[in-house]
């Protein structure tokens, strides 16, 4: 059994040394879920509800905690990290409350009565990057677990500290032994036997394009049923008629939040070419102004990047842009990169259409809305974006034609519990929260019953 040194990316100092599962205990997990599946399904939707609850309930009374946990293993500043603590809780009582409204339908037929059952598909694997790490996993902890099917959750293998702590939460707070197992080590070979392993109904999968490709293809042997959350290189659009100061002031946190290791990022940033020196001067001074240092401090708005091999991935490509701005970064010992601007006159640098997944935003100027678009849409990825107008005709032509899946007008906001979430094309398949993800932790099955 190998083991993996887990290092406080802020300062570098051993946070845990943990031991990696092997294949053969991915299987035993796998056989424990699918141990588990008969009593969990027919555990009834009143009582459901209420282990989920007691489960949100108890991940809300060790908010703190997990937020500490987060912030310790992958740097993400600490008020981030309390408010996904939060958002994970909201998110378990959510899917807690709609495991007794996801019914089927009755159809007119003739001849007799016709109706439909959402099934749950039995074990699912849970796979989840490192990025958000406890608020990916209860993303699909949630839904899965709500329509009755057991999992198994493999994070991160360098982040694993809060989804084993949402491991005994769930057992603190009632749930039945393998009804959420956890399994920590590396992707390639424990992650994939969720892949291989015929016990596993379907994987639900959030990382990068090039992984998400692979699980596809694996998935195909079996016809698992497979969603993926993967890359983005969403667009911040803004246009002239916009209110500059609000989207000036706004977007550096589309772009450098969780120190733009966020799929959602909006790491190029269109504007308007009447306006691109006076907007540029304003998201200049909002950046100069972006706190990035410690990120156990509550004033913190950046920390640092969450491995030495990452921050070197991050280099690899802002070594070579000319910034027109280059914040500050602490000295002494962590994985630091500083908050960078850069302008291209189009999309052909590899910055404008490479996923960095670090805080390195590329302004990009317009010159009309048919031109936004094209831009907008010139790319592998769909997941996010936003569009800044003050003319709500434009807004609405605007997002209908954006090839992407979340956008938001005015506003940097892309994830809601309640509201669907997800990408067009390299980004993914399927969606994440909402009624509709149920449907992605199911199987609907169709009955007839003869009246004659
Ligand atoms: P990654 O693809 O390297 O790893 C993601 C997970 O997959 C990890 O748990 C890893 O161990 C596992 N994995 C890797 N290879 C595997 C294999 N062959 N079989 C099974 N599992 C395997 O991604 P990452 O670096 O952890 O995360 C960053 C990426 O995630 C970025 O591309 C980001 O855009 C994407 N992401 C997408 C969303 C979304 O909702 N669309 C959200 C967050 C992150």
């Amino acid at each position: 059994m190998s083991a993996l040194i887990l290092r406080n990316p802020a300062t570098e100092a051993v946070v845990a040394e943990l031991p990696h599962a092997t294949v053969e205990d991915m299987d035993a997990a796998i056989v424990r879920a699918a141990a588990a599946g008969d009593a969990w399904r027919t555990v009834s939707p009143a009582d459901r509800n209420r282990l989920l609850r007691r489960f949100a309930d108890t991940v809300a009374a060790h908010a703190d905690e997990l937020a500490e946990l987060e912030t310790r293993n992958m740097g993400m500043p600490i008020g981030s990290s309390r408010w996904c603590a939060n958002a994970v809780a909201d998110t378990l009582h959510y899917f807690a409350g709609a495991v007794e409204k996801h019914a089927g339908s009755t159809i007119p037929v003739a001849g007799g009565v016709d109706m439909t059952f959402h099934e749950p598909l039995g074990v699912v694997g849970l796979i989840t990057p490192w990025n958000f790490p406890m608020l990916i996993a209860s993303w699909k902890l949630g839904p899965a677990l709500a329509a009755g099917n057991t999992v198994v959750l493999k994070p991160a293998e360098i982040t694993p500290l809060t989804s084993i702590r949402l491991g005994e939460l769930a057992l603190e707070a009632g749930l039945p032994e393998g009804v959420l197992n956890v399994v920590v080590g590396p992707g390639s070979t424990v992650g994939w036997r969720l892949v291989e392993h015929p016990l596993v109904r379907k994987v639900a999968f959030t990382g990068s394009t090039v992984v998400g490709k692979r699980l596809m293809q694996g998935c195909a042997d079996q016809v698992k049923r497979l969603t993926l959350e993967l890359g983005g290189k969403s667009a911040n659009i803004v246009f002239a008629d916009a209110d500059l100061e609000k989207a000036a002031a706004a977007a550096p946190g589309a772009v450098f939040d969780n120190s733009g290791q966020d799929c959602c990022s909006r790491s190029r940033v269109l504007v308007q070419r009447s306006v691109f020196d006076e907007f540029l001067e304003k998201f200049v001074a909002a950046a100069a102004a972006w706190k990035v240092g410690d990120p156990m401090d509550t004033a913190t708005a950046m920390g640092p990047l969450v491995t030495a091999d990452h921050l070197a991935r991050v280099l690899a490509y802002s070594r070579d842009l000319q910034p027109v701005f280059t914040g500050e970064v602490p000295d002494g010992p962590g994985y630091w990169h500083p908050v960078m601007i850069a302008v291209a006159d189009d999309m052909s640098p590899v910055a404008c259409r490479e996923e960095i997944f670090g805080p390195v935003a590329m302004v990009i100027p317009f010159d009309d809305e048919a031109d936004a678009v094209r831009i907008c849409n010139d790319s592998e990825y769909g997941l996010s974006g936003s569009v800044w107008t003050r003319d709500g005709a434009r807004a609405l032509r605007v997002v209908r034609a954006m090839e992407a899946g979340t956008i938001s007008v005015n506003s940097n906001s892309s994830v809601r519990y309640a509201t669907p979430f997800g990408g067009f094309k390299q980004s993914g398949l399927g969606r994440e929260h909402s009624m509709h993800v149920l449907d992605h932790y199911t199987e609907l099955k169709n009955v007839f019953i003869s009246t004659e």
